[in-house]
């Protein structure tokens, strides 16, 4: 006999998705080009000749996107989290010691992992606002030996960017530790040179810089840290995140665990149109429209929350005005503007994402009016033609968006 239980089947989706799809213009994740949406639709087998292209491809494809030439790049089935405790729990066991540069809720999420980890974590933490400077790391090295750097490109929850990168990991190469970068939501949309500058792991995830699904990561490892996670003695806990494992799947086409296809085939979609676009002018596009809208905000009478040399162009930190709520300032731009943009975590912001589709005129035009007249309705006092005029000025720049 079953249960008398009254499941909701008489209830299509379509009664609580809203009518008209929100335009994802907040921290992730970010809308998906028809390209990505269709491809997530297919399954197919997770084994065999087909899957087994679609993997060579996908690989061959992410090198140039992490600028590697390091065969092992892996997909990760979960989210960024997932490719971030994969990288922890490869290069981190107990007695490891690791330093964790920590700007925010992300990079300090990778601390927790790896002292969950049983490392011998100590937290480099940065200035609100700040990315890190290389002579911190420097300081911080000369005191104690390190076996792994942590540090995240862009810290996505306060829109912090450690522009510093390129010299911190360099260094901490030069000193002999293993980096692991947080690229979630950069990734794409600004330079990240994995091999010149000496990055040990690559995380990304797929929702954000990468423009795909949510769900499918991926991670890249260099030469250099392979055969430290290959001849590990130690026991792992995590069968599923094991390299050893994974590369089964991804490097030798045998079995580890049925991959998500559907997401693996919208991954490839999106780094086949970051090959298309080309880096260069995906970094240029990025950085035209995020600027843009930067100097649109500033144009309405709104500030910023992170200070030029420290801001993240990928992901823009608005500082709430007196008086306006930013609940009730969401949830106007989201239901009577069709726009949606994110809140923070416990900090007086909000965020407008610029990663992938996010950086396109329209959707930017779209997203400062919904947030001008919001703030408007919400008690903000601003001057919204002013701030679509410098948007306008902003985005005519440059001939590359139209491109
Ligand atoms: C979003 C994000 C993560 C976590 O990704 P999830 O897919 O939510 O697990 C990690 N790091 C950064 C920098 C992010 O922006």
């Amino acid at each position: 006999m079953t249960q008398s239980i009254a499941p909701p089947a008489d209830l299509p989706l379509d009664s609580i998705l809203p009518d008209e799809p929100l335009l994802l213009m907040g921290a992730g994740p970010v809308p998906v080009s028809q390209k990505v949406a269709t491809a997530n639709t297919v399954v197919i087998n997770h084994l065999g000749d087909t899957m087994n292209q679609v993997i060579e491809r996908v690989r061959l494809m992410a090198q140039y996107v992490f600028q590697t030439a390091s065969p092992h790049i892996l997909g990760v089935a979960g989210p960024g989290s997932a490719a971030m405790e994969m990288a922890i729990t490869n290069l981190v066991w107990p007695g490891k010691k690791v330093l964790c540069i920590q700007n925010g809720f992300f990079s300090g999420r990778l601390a927790e992992m790896a002292t969950r980890c049983g490392g011998d974590v100590d937290i480099l933490r940065c200035e609100d606002g700040e990315g890190v400077k290389l002579e911190q790391v420097q300081q911080a090295l000369a005191e104690k030996q390190y076996d792994v750097l942590t540090l995240v490109q862009g810290e996505t929850s306060n829109t912090v960017c450690n522009h510093e990168l390129a010299d911190v990991c360099k260094y901490a190469h030069e000193q002999g530790l293993f980096t692991i970068v947080d690229a979630v939501c950069t990734l794409s949309t600004m330079p990240l040179e994995m091999d010149a500058w000496h990055v040990d792991v690559v995380i990304t995830g797929g929702q954000k810089g990468l423009a795909s699904i949510p769900g499918v990561s991926l991670i890249a490892f260099s030469e250099r840290v392979w055969p430290y996670m290959m001849d590990r003695d130690v026991n792992m806990p995590h069968w599923c995140f094991d390299v050893r494992l994974a590369k089964q799947f991804w490097e030798e086409k045998g079995y580890h665990y049925t991959a998500p296809v559907s997401g693996i085939l919208a991954l490839h979609e999106a780094l086949r149109q970051v090959c298309l676009e080309t880096l260069d002018r995906r970094f240029n596009r990025h950085r035209l429209c995020s600027q843009a809208l930067q100097q649109a905000i500033e144009a309405m009478g709104l500030s910023l929350y992170v200070e030029p040399h420290s801001r993240l162009n990928s992901v823009v930190g608005i500082n709430l005005p007196d008086g306006v709520e930013g609940k009730q300032l969401l949830n106007t731009m989201s239901q009577l503007y069709k726009v949606e943009i994110s809140g923070s975590f416990g900090l007086p912001i909000v965020r407008i994402g610029q990663m992938g589709e996010q950086s396109r005129a329209h959707n930017l035009f779209r997203t400062l009016h919904a947030l001008g007249m919001s703030m408007k309705s919400c008690g903000g006092n601003v001057d919204l033609p002013a701030a679509m005029a410098a948007l306008e000025r902003g985005l005519d720049r440059s001939s590359a968006l139209t491109a």
